[in-house]
């Protein structure tokens, strides 16, 4: 039997056991054995003898739950193994660096943060160099990959930061800067292409096909997320969503264009708006009072933050007009100006759009993951062609308990 077809046997051992890993990897809650046989279209017996061959490679547990045991049938969990494949996912912002062990399933571990003295190149990756290499020394579980979200426009052929406009840097080998172990899979992206991922998978947007996301704090980026992969374009550039040109004034913005939709909506605009002085280190601070000041009563803040949001959804209305999103989900301070004014988001968002759309608009809101998402995004990005292949993700074989059926895909 073995020297009949041994490729293909192989290859469809590979391919039910990459089908099921990504189940129980993408599930929201610990699947059962019944769940992953519903989710796979597969028996029962098939199932057990999947979960048996991915907990022999020590990438899940299998064990009984009570949730059926008044029925008198016991049911098992499938759980992502607390010592399984690691990756380590690291945040280089604006503020700050973090950090996160992630492991199947997006489970996010020690997640540590170290304050930014100033946006010196040396100085920044040299902290996340210096964080990186002690994690992977530190780390319990084997680390299968380094997932890198930063704030700029990364070239994917390249794995460049092209251009970072906050941290004032270009053409930038970060990669290269961090001095990885060599061999060590590495993914880059841009943290809105990221958090938007992370949302789509794991957060609001889970089971929409055509999401929406949109992050703003200084400047509003994001990303059209299609069946769960972001739209990155042709070299990784999409979803620059704030250089629209939907500003009312001609201002130049620091993207080399003028009149973009971020210089009337994000963190700054709102400060000058309510006619709060700034500075780059202040402004998330000052914009949340403004808003805080807002809901306490302040008519000049109220103002601001009305005029603002109106912005916001009139944008949000013309992007629906082209993108035509099942939801659209927004992050940070575009969640921030939707939790303070909602109607004005949504009427404007209305009114902004066709009439076609009107008498059914997408759902406007807030993303669930927030502040996570581009470290679980970053993880997500390795583990997303990683668990293509169970057997390599541990370096182990499995005893092959599974039977060979084609599984309906
Ligand atoms: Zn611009």
């Amino acid at each position: 039997m073995g020297s009949v077809m041994p490729s293909t046997a192989t290859d469809l051992r590979q391919a039910n056991l990459t089908r099921a890993l990504r189940a129980i990897h993408t599930a929201e809650a610990d699947l059962t054995r019944a769940q992953l046989a519903r989710e796979l279209t597969c028996t029962r017996a098939t199932a057990a003898a999947l979960a048996a061959d991915l907990q022999d490679l020590g990438l899940i547990t299998v064990s009984e739950t009570e949730l059926t045991r008044r029925r008198g049938r016991p049911s098992t969990r499938l759980t992502p193994a607390a010592t399984g494949p690691a990756v380590i996912a690291v945040e280089i912002g604006v503020t700050c660096v973090r950090l996160a062990t992630v492991g199947l399933g997006g489970r996010l571990s020690a997640v540590e943060s170290t304050a930014l003295q100033n946006h010196d190149v040396d100085h920044v990756l040299g902290l996340a160099r210096d964080m990186l290499r002690e994690r992977l020394r530190s780390t319990p579980q084997p680390c299968v990959g380094v997932g890198i979200a930063v704030h700029g426009l990364v070239d994917q052929l390249s794995m460049t930061l092209v251009s970072a406009p906050n941290l004032g840097w270009d053409d930038t080998d970060v990669v290269a800067q961090l001095d990885l172990p060599p061999g060590l899979p590495v993914r880059m992206d841009n943290v809105a292409h990221l958090s938007a991922l992370a949302e789509s998978s794991r957060g609001r947007g889970r089971g929409f096909a055509t999401v929406l996301y949109l992050h703003a704090a200084v400047g509003l980026g994001g990303a059209l997320v299609l069946d769960g992969h972001p739209v990155r374009g042709r070299r990784g550039f999409a979803g620059e969503f704030g250089h629209l040109p939907l500003g009312r004034s001609e201002q130049p913005c620091r993207c080399g264009g003028w009149g973009c939709w971020e210089l009337d909506v994000d963190q700054p605009a709102l400060a000058r708006a309510a006619g709060r002085p700034y500075t780059a280190r202040t402004v998330a601070t000052v914009a949340r009072k403004v808003l805080a000041d807002s809901t306490r009563g302040d008519q000049e803040a109220r103002s601001a933050v009305d005029q603002v949001s109106a912005l916001l959804g009139r944008g949000i209305g013309a992007l629906i007009n082209v993108h035509d999103p099942d939801l659209v989900v927004l992050a940070c301070h575009a969640a921030d100006l939707l939790a303070s004014s909602p109607q004005i988001v949504v009427e404007q968002a209305r009114r902004g759009s066709m009439s076609a759309h009107r008498p059914a608009l997408p759902p406007i809101e807030p993303a669930a993951l927030d502040a996570d998402g581009a470290l679980v995004g970053a993880a997500d990005s390795l583990f997303d062609f990683l668990v293509e292949s169970p057997t390599a993700l541990t370096g182990r074989t499995a005893a092959s308990a599974a039977p060979l059926d084609r599984l309906p895909s």
